[in-house]
């Protein structure tokens, strides 16, 4: 039973009700874009970390906003900074996946090689499930970086995994409602 009045379609002569569960797959729709462009971002290495902001002179902290470690890169914030560790295995454990595909016995060059060659130790029926688990968690994880850049909040690895699971669970949710029509194609 809808709890509140039907939402019109703006912009549509036919003005098809929308119910709620519609609009929240329509909303959780747009943010899976939002976190695949991100995740997108991070593996061509675009994203506007530290060290691109000094090389063009711009104003940054020279420190890991997560760890006060090194510059951040695309890769330290993505998978080697100790926090962002910290988060991984959290949610790799959570998620019944090898909490070693975090720790690999050499630094991977860019995080396109981690991702590809993690992808190949997990099996191909859960490989959707897994690549669904990077990019909520790179979401998380770059979210958690903006706050402490731009809010002065931060919060510990174990609530930002928190905030992954939390996802995970509204992505399970959405396609148990079904939402899977729009949603299961994002993820
Ligand atoms: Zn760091």
């Amino acid at each position: 039973m809808l709890l509140t009045p039907p939402i019109q379609r703006t912009g549509s002569s036919s003005k098809v009700p929308m119910a709620d569960s519609e609009m929240t797959s329509f909303g959780e729709h747009m943010l899976r874009i939002k976190e695949k462009c991100l995740c997108w971002i991070l593996v061509q290495e675009k994203v506007l970390t530290t060290d691109d902001l000094q090389k063009r002179g711009w104003p940054h902290h020279d420190q890991c906003a997560l760890c006060n470690g090194p510059l951040e890169t695309c890769l330290h914030l993505s998978l080697l900074c100790p926090f962002v560790k910290a988060v991984w295995s959290q949610v790799l454990s959570w998620e019944h996946f090898d909490v070693q595909l975090i720790h690999p016995t050499q630094d991977p060059p860019h995080l396109k090689s981690w991702w590809e060659e993690a992808a190949t130790k997990i099996a191909k029926q859960e490989r959707r499930r897994f690549n669904g688990m990077v990019i909520y968690t790179l979401w998380n994880i770059w979210k958690e970086r903006n706050r402490r850049i731009f809010n002065n909040a931060h919060e510990s690895a174990l609530q930002v995994a928190l905030r992954v699971k939390e996802d995970i669970e509204q992505r399970k949710r959405a396609l148990a409602w079904g939402g899977g029509n729009i949603v299961g194609g994002i993820v």
